[in-house]
């Protein structure tokens, strides 16, 4: 007999993070992206805090961001990343 002492309802969604290696300073960012990104995962053009662009795949690093977990950068869609 064990209360169960919290009710497991939707989680809140913090939406996704994308982390990306910077050449120039040779950190490791972290891109926030509200919608899933597995929809499209062609390469993104980020602009990075550090001035330059770096190109990133997307696919092998995505994963779910936790609540208070920092980010770099922001967008809403990765589309908004993909100039053409
Ligand atoms: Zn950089």
């Amino acid at each position: 007999m064990s209360p169960s002492k919290a009710r497991r309802g939707e989680r809140p969604d913090y939406g996704w993070v994308i982390s990306f290696g910077c050449k120039e300073t040779g950190e490791l960012k972290r891109l926030k992206v509200d919608t899933d990104p597995s929809a499209d995962t062609s390469p993104i053009d980020v602009p990075c805090p550090c001035g330059e662009v770096h190109r990133v795949t997307v696919s092998p690093y995505r994963r779910r961001r936790a609540a208070d977990e920092p980010f770099d950068l922001e967008v809403k869609s990765l589309d908004e990343l993909r100039g053409g």
